[in-house]
């Protein structure tokens, strides 16, 4: 049943969140992107007459408690969000956070601690996980960030709540625009593929290869293609070990009659620097000494002429190092054709890490079709694996781990 259709008067909700935010030395959250986006899911519980506790996951602690990763500093910024006092437990599981939990009144919000001070969590322990389910008599999974890990939070509680557990309202949108993408696009349909390396996208590539009508490859992964196909590629980054496998996409592409468009031009550098000597050259033609660091002018003209004619674009991976001023132009430019395809109609997808802080810096998100939220596991999902945190809640008997896990 989809997450809108839900009614939870009277329920006690566990929900999972990505409350992964980034902290500075005071504690004050940077960026409250990722609580933002949950908040559609906690204000439909809360003012349906649920109530909702909450639990995520905060850096990388080692063992146990660590004062820069509790949780407990975002219970403020929380409050403010959603308008009403958060209650926060200094534990995520035992007999205070099912005090806690069963104490909430209607409408009340409780936050857990953060689940990874026990290394039960990542290890998917199934006695975590069942602990966690005594708080509550309803799940939802509301972190898509996160559903790519078999975790006891993500995935393994699943399995103690077989008739009451749902997506939330994120990691449904996540998923619907994700297949939107993958199962009947409207065609033409484009995906544009850039990044640094071959190696990290190839098997996006490769699931895509019977679903696309065009790709364009561009970023740091194109110098592997042009020298593949014997072009001088200077001191551009390369992947020698990746030469068979952009060769194979090339062979591929055409016994599928995908069209494969390559750079034809390119912005060299003499140095990765933002104040290096820059020239323009083909792409196959880079003298050695220097690196191509973006698309050249003649190459944004052939790859806004595809976007432009796409009925679905997917987007995955900056054209360029467009982190540096002087190499942004290629990422700028496509950045500002998906938006206008998307003005004329059509359907735009960014995910991935560096596209989405590229749409971000360019101030674009609003206008593109989706913004996706989950980095690795938005790639793995392209990549045609299945989720174990989707998988969960899917599937009536909840995830196996298997043995290795
Ligand atoms: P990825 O995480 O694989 O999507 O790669 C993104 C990174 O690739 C960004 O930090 C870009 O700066 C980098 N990148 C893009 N184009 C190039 C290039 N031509 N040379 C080196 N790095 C690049």
């Amino acid at each position: 049943m989809p997450f809108s259709d839900l009614n939870f008067a009277n329920k006690k909700v566990l929900v999972r969140v990505d409350f992964n935010v980034p902290l500075n030395a005071d504690f004050k959250i940077t960026d409250d992107t990722r609580m933002k986006a949950v908040l559609p899911t906690i204000t439909k519980i809360i003012s349906e007459g649920g109530s909702v506790i909450l639990m995520s996951h905060l850096g990388r602690p080692k063992l146990g408690f660590e004062e820069r990763f509790s949780l407990k500093h975002l219970v403020s910024h929380l409050s403010q969000l959603i308008q009403q006092d958060v209650k926060f437990c200094e534990d995520s599981i035992g007999e205070k956070a099912q005090r806690m939990a069963a104490e909430l009144a209607t409408g009340e919000v409780l936050l857990l601690e953060n689940l990874r001070f026990y290394k039960h969590e990542t290890a998917g322990n199934l006695y975590f996980a069942e602990e966690l389910s005594k708080l509550a008599d309803f799940y939802v999974n509301d972190a898509f960030g996160s559903a790519h890990r078999a975790h006891a939070s993500t995935t393994m509680v699943a399995n103690f709540f077989p008739e009451n557990k749902s997506f939330g309202n994120l990691l449904e949108n996540e998923i619907n625009n994700l297949e939107k993408v993958l199962t009947a696009p409207k065609k033409p349909f484009t995906a544009i593929i850039g990044g640094a390396k071959v190696s990290g996208k190839i098997n996006v590539i490769e699931n895509l290869m019977d679903k696309v009508t065009d790709i364009i490859i561009g970023g740091g992964m194109s110098y592997t293609f042009i020298k593949a196909q014997g072009g001088n590629i200077g001191s551009s980054l390369v992947e020698d070990n990746q030469i068979d496998t952009a060769l194979e996409i090339i062979r591929k592409a055409k016994k599928l009659g995908v069209n494969l468009h390559i750079p034809d031009d390119t912005v060299i550098a003499d140095s990765f620097s933002n104040d290096a000597n820059q020239a323009e050259c083909d792409i196959a033609e880079i003298p050695e000494g220097w690196m191509g660091l973006d698309i050249g002018t003649r190459t944004i003209e052939k790859f806004k002429t595809v976007v432009k004619n796409s009925a679905t674009i997917l987007w995955n991976g900056p054209m360029g190092v467009f982190e540096m001023e002087s190499f942004e132009k290629g990422t700028k430019a496509i950045a500002y054709s998906v938006v206008e395809a998307t003005a004329n109609g059509s359907y735009s997808l960014i995910g991935g890490g560096d596209s989405v802080a590229a749409i971000n810096k360019y101030e674009l998100g609003e206008k593109v079709s989706y913004v996706s939220t989950g980095g690795g596991a938005m790639l793995e999902y392209l990549e045609g694996q299945k989720l174990p945190g989707v998988v969960a809640i899917q599937q009536k008997e909840g995830f196996k781990l298997n043995e290795e896990q």
